[in-house]
């Protein structure tokens, strides 16, 4: 053993410490979990070829971390363990080989499957069918008393039922918290100027290890229960199967993406299916577990140190990697607002290489201190697009460059400016800026603008580069001769797309307005101004104060609508485009006399049976108005389940608060009322 694999295996101890520390006690962990399990890996390696520098003290000989003296302890009757990991097939294939091997068996294995949650780890104790203690996983041997907090979850029963109640029941299980209510508890604390959670695991984890249990109430905590641990009065069933199915029966929640599967085909089977469908699920997974369904088998085969030798877990690409940024570019968008995009060192994070994450905003890179040359967290979780999450700031290097935007357009040269009280900085060059010419027309002809199919950005590109489309109005002056001059235009998709073009021109007011791209004028808002103004014509005529009158609409985005409409070479084009032949009904006006006229609606969260564009359809239709967003202006709010951010708006506004049967009983109470006067 050279001097320096000691040295390296006591430096990785010492890190790893206080890695565990921050993760298990404080729950805001400084790395992400592919960075820890990389380090762990590196010491059971070494430890592997120097069994004589393993020390009992070792993490890979213990399992989290010792109790918070605060909660006060709970010894387990059995040491609540951890699970080894695989990470690829091959791996997968070995712990089958081992388990057949140690039972000599040469048929295939019936195994137990289950998600593995993202959450933290607890045992529950019910005497004669009441719940007595629970207790967090600790370091294995003792955990946390969080019975008191465990009690305000209602997946938890306080009293189990049914006819096979057990005298006694020691029963694990995972505490963790729904992304939705994780995303929704964030942007509360946000709102309140408080710390955000990490993610959820973070969030259930520091949610459940609360000295105060009101707390622990008001967090959005569920438990999926997935183990036996010691069973008295009722006989132990015989299979894993069979103990999920027990606990179902006395009442305990068990996950219904369980199943039992034979051999190592089926577990990969289950292994892909859950992890295509890992996006949608409703909280976190970060892998499977399989365990050797026949209890008698678990039983042969026993323990190593820190693991059952019948489980493995087999874990998902993680989500979360560390790189480091080789450079931070400035991308410019539809209205010119530059995007800084952090350029960095290729890294497999979520099942993908990455080699590019945005930072939104200055204000975000400015908040999150991003320089050229960090070491900085990566996420990128199902389809969403990669971004930073933080910086690792023990790890900044000396010659770390601080980033600010650039003087001049990186794409026109053109001044770059910032409006006050903008997080956003901007192109001055407008129309003149390429880059914002190419982004315009995109949008213009994108699926929910003017849906021009087949003008992908490739061909917006040649077209706005070779100078033939300056703006969208050019779109439509476009032939056979014209496009077929492109790089990879056949004159078959030439003709399909002067076809699609010609398609885009009958279309609605609401969509035109959205496709012209004006800044902060969504779809929403385009239906809005819409609904409001009846007539592009109307709209173009109107004063800052009377589109101020617009449910939907505030002073900056009022004044941009002004000044869009002011400017003479956005007049020119709306003439052309109207001139070659596009066209769109003036809106009906609403039904005057409706029940719900005057008054203003805003929707959030999910409601039960009706999309919410279904609901603001029907608020429409009763002669109600819809908005976006919750102001003075607004009269009710709608809210559905895991409502957000604008329920607290509403609640501090005073405004009412309806469900969706509410609000149907009202329309239905009002309308009857009038017939009968
Ligand atoms: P583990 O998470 O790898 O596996 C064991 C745990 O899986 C159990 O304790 C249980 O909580 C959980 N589990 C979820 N579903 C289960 C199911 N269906 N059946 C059985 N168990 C199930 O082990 P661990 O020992 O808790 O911790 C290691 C994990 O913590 C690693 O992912 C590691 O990266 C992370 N960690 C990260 C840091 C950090 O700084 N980022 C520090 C320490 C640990």
């Amino acid at each position: 053993m050279s001097k320096s694999d000691g040295q390296r295996a006591a430096d990785l101890r010492r890190e790893l410490a206080q890695h565990s520390y921050r993760y298990y006690v404080l729950a805001d962990p400084l790395v992400p979990d592919a960075e820890y399990d990389r380090l762990l890996r590196e010491l059971q390696a070494i430890e592997a070829a120097h069994p004589e520098l393993v020390t009992a003290d070792s993490p890979t000989q213990r399992v989290g971390a010792a109790p918070a003296k605060e909660l006060g302890d709970v010894e387990h009757r059995l040491p609540l363990l951890s699970l080894d990991n695989a990470f690829t097939d091959d791996e997968v294939a070995a712990f089958d080989r081992r388990i057949r091997e140690r039972l000599a068996r040469t048929d295939p294995i019936d195994y137990a499957c289950e998600p593995k949650f993202d959450g933290l780890a607890v045992a529950l104790t019910y005497e004669d069918g009441v719940l007595v203690r629970g207790a967090t996983r600790g370091d294995g041997v003792r955990g946390e008393d969080v019975t008191q907090n465990l009690r305000t979850l209602r997946s938890v029963p306080l009293r189990l039922d049914g006819e096979s109640v057990p005298r006694m029941l020691e029963v694990r299980g995972e505490v963790f918290m729904p992304v939705a209510g994780f995303r929704r508890m964030n942007a509360e604390a946000e709102l309140r100027g408080e710390k955000v959670f990490v993610n959820p695991r973070n969030a259930a984890a520091g949610s459940l290890r609360q000295l105060d249990p009101r707390i622990t109430a008001s967090r959005p905590l569920e438990i999926y229960f997935y183990q036996i641990g010691v069973i008295e009065g009722v006989e132990r069933p015989a299979t894993q199967t069979g103990a999920l199915e027990l606990l179902r029966t006395v009442g305990l929640r068990t996950c219904p993406e369980n199943r039992c599967v034979r051999g190592v085909e089926g577990l990969l089977q289950f292994y892909s299916s859950l992890g295509s469908r890992r996006s949608t699920l409703p909280y976190e997974i970060d892998g499977v577990v399989y365990k050797v369904d026949e209890v008698s088998l678990q039983e042969r085969l026993g323990f190593v140190s820190r693991a059952p030798r019948f489980a493995i877990a087999h874990k998902f690409p993680a989500d979360e990697e560390l790189t480091t940024v080789r450079d931070v570019e400035w991308q410019v968008g539809r209205s010119g607002a530059l995007t800084p995009v952090a350029r960095l060192a290729p890294v497999f994070v979520g099942g993908v290489t990455v080699s590019n994450a945005t930072l939104h905003n200055y204000d975000e890179l400015q908040r999150k201190d991003v320089r050229v040359g960090d070491t900085v967290v990566v996420r990128r979780a199902g389809d969403v697009i990669p971004e930073v999450v933080r910086v690792l700031l023990d790890r900044r290097i000396p010659t770390a460059v601080a980033v600010s935007p650039p003087l001049r357009c990186p794409v026109c040269e053109s001044p770059v400016i910032r409006v006050e009280g903008e997080a956003v900085t901007r192109c001055s060059g407008g129309f003149h800026c390429p880059a914002q010419r190419k982004e315009s027309i995109r949008h213009f002809a994108s699926r929910r603008g003017m849906d021009i199919e087949g003008l992908g950005p490739k061909v917006i590109e040649q077209l706005v580069d070779s100078g033939r489309v300056l703006s969208a109005a050019d779109l439509y002056g476009l032939d056979m001769a014209s496009l077929t001059s492109l790089d990879r235009m056949g004159e078959k998709s030439a003709a399909n797309l002067l076809e699609a073009l010609q398609k885009s021109k009958r279309t609605t007011l609401p969509r035109f307005l959205h496709a012209m791209g004006i800044s902060g004028v969504g779809e929403a808002s385009a239906l809005s101004l819409a609904t409001h103004f009846r007539s592009l014509s109307a709209l173009m005529a109107a004063g800052t104060e009377e589109i101020l009158a617009v449910p939907d609409i505030g002073p900056v985005i009022a004044q941009n609508i002004r000044s869009f409409f002011s400017d003479t070479q956005n007049e020119e084009i709306i003439d052309r485009l109207l001139a070659s032949g596009i066209q769109f009904e003036e809106m009906a006006a609403p039904e005057s006399g409706g029940v719900l006229a005057g008054k203003v609606f805003v929707i959030t969260g999910t409601l039960d049976g009706m999309s919410r564009e279904q609901a603001a359809q029907l608020i429409r239709a009763n002669g109600g108005k819809v908005s976006t967003s919750v102001s003075e202006k607004t009269d009710f709010l709608i809210a559905g389940n895991e409502p957000g951010s604008k329920l607290m708006k509403a609640e501090k506004l005073s405004k009412t608060v309806l469900s969706l049967t509410l609000l149907l009983e009202l329309i239905e109470s009002l309308s009857s009322h009038r017939q009968h006067r």
